[in-house]
């Protein structure tokens, strides 16, 4: 049996050469909780072996997100740090790569004013515009992974203590992420591979709808002309395969903007910046989400959905088999990382221009045109269960099966 250090060994280098493929060469940011000290320095050795000219650690505490949260004044949440701003699209223009520990405790902003949470959520969201619109279209590489932290790993498994609690969540992350597996590299370029085919076979059809169906959802999807699924590794400006999100199940593309008709239900809890969100629906006309209802979390909702003109109109479509080894573990992970691949999802806001032929060149005009939306948010929120339908309509009007009873209506 693999030590607790020999499997983290084997997960800083997957982050490394699998997720972000670090270059000779090439400055690599982290951002990091810091209970996830003991993998970053295991991810600065492997990319520094592998040629890494500088490695940058941006070190997080929820403990002091929150102490500001409770004690700073207003304004501190409608300022944001321009040298921090400026620092990270330099770093972008320069060509570093990217690597995100996203680790949140669910709960933790659960008695903050939600209007301050939605507050600096647009006021980082719009400082940080240009260093994540490179992201989001893959001019550099980047990769978001997860640590368990004791918060976090409560949360998922509340009748164990916390040591057994965190031990249980690696073992999961472990699982989902393919590090038990002899050779975890090998692992993804399979799965990679597979992903692939999929891809391959849904941008053939060029679907003009898709058509959801599940209890509580009714839902006609819009997808733009042209559009490009993608699903696994992505291929960066520079032309450098990474995968932007370990463990990932999904292959994704583009709603037209102008294009979703009907209403659809959420079927796992969404956490936005610290705040859960459930039991919603939202009802679309021509694109719009002009209704919505929610059990818990409206407020959060509301804000969400008032951040700007794009926050209420969708920017992703992404399929996952109900039977992804994610979903197997029915565990809610309170997670997006983890919840959106175990589950067919829908993001609010900004398209990722990837996901259009040739969008990634195109001004903001010509894609506004094409139906793209643009948002400061791109939130993607869970609606894949055993009883989600999903048929596709080609352009000829002919209806086809994709999705039966949450999975893959078809094999390849
Ligand atoms: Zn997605
Ligand atoms: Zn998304």
């Amino acid at each position: 049996m693999a030590t607790l250090e020999q499997k983290l060994d084997k997960y800083a280098a997957l982050a490394v050469h699998t997720g972000v493929n670090i270059q000779p060469g090439q400055t690599l940011v982290v951002n990091a909780p810091l209970e996830a000290a003991v993998l970053v320095r295991k991810i600065a050795k492997k990319a520094y072996e592998a040629g890494a000219k500088h490695v940058y650690v941006e070190w997080n505490d929820e403990d002091l997100t929150y102490i500001k949260y409770k004690h700073a004044p207003d304004e501190a949440f409608s300022e944001y740090p321009l040298w921090r701003a400026q620092g990270m699209e330099q770093l972008a223009q320069e060509g570093a790569a990217f690597l995100s520990i996203y680790s949140p405790n669910p709960d933790l902003l659960k008695d903050v004013d939600p209007k301050r949470i939605a507050t600096f959520a647009k006021t980082s969201s719009e400082a940080l515009r240009n260093y994540r619109s490179a992201l989001m279209a893959d001019q550099n590489c980047w990769s978001i992974i997860s640590v368990p932290t004791p918060a976090w790993a409560k949360k998922i498994f509340p009748h164990l203590s916390e040591q057994e609690a965190i031990d249980k969540l690696w073992d999961v992350i472990f699982t989902v992420t393919r590090v038990h597996e002899e050779d975890p590299i090998q692992a993804w370029e399979e799965h990679n591979e597979r992903l692939a085919k999929m891809v391959e076979h849904l941008n053939g059809k060029q679907y003009k709808q898709l058509i959801y169906e599940a209890p509580g959802t009714n839902l006609t999807i819009e997808l733009v002309e042209n559009h490009v699924w993608h699903g696994g590794a992505a291929i960066s400006q520079g032309g450098v395969r990474f995968n932007p999100n370990i463990p990932t199940e999904e292959v994704f593309t583009m709603p037209h903007k102008d294009g979703v008709n009907g209403t659809v239900r959420n079927t796992k809890p969404l956490n936005y910046g610290g705040n859960l969100i459930d039991g919603f629906t939202l009802t679309f006309k021509d694109g719009k989400v002009v209704e919505f209802t929610a059990e818990t979390g409206y407020e959060t909702l509301k804000h969400l959905l008032d951040t700007d003109e794009g926050a209420r109109h969708l920017g992703e479509v992404a399929l996952v088999p109900h039977r992804s080894p994610i979903s197997q573990s029915n565990l809610i992970f309170y997670n997006t990382l983890f919840d959106e691949n175990a589950a067919c999802h829908l993001a609010l806001g900004k398209a990722y221009p990837t996901n259009i032929e040739d969008g990634a060149t195109m001004t903001k005009e010509e894609l506004a045109a094409r139906g793209v939306n643009d948002s400061l948010i791109h939130e993607d929120f869970m609606i894949g269960s055993a009883e989600l339908n999903i048929d596709g309509v080609t352009k000829d009007g002919k209806r086809e099966p994709i999705f039966r009873n949450g999975n893959w209506a078809f094999t390849l």
